[in-house]
């Protein structure tokens, strides 16, 4: 279950959850960060820190904002 960043995220990039991800998987994009969802450990230590509360577990995503775990995914397939 990864976690993943939803719309929140976009034109703010606070990048409170990077410096506290303890496997340095979130990674820049150019709205937003993204999540890598083989890499998170769901160690939730990025929800917390997250001071626009962009970041969900991805069975907890709010239903406006479901895209965004396609979104998150895809942004690493051929990568
Ligand atoms: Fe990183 Fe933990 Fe957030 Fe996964 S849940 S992205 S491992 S800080």
């Amino acid at each position: 279950m990864p976690f993943i960043i939803a719309e929140p995220c976009i034109g703010v990039k606070d990048k409170s959850c990077v410096e506290v991800c303890p496997v340095n998987c979130i990674y820049e994009g150019d709205d937003q960060f993204y999540i890598h969802p083989d890499e998170c450990i769901d160690c939730q230590a990025c929800e917390a820190a997250c001071p626009v509360q962009a970041i969900f577990p991805d069975n907890g995503v709010p239903e406006k904002w479901q895209p965004f775990i396609d979104k998150n995914r895809t942004h690493f397939e051929n990568k």
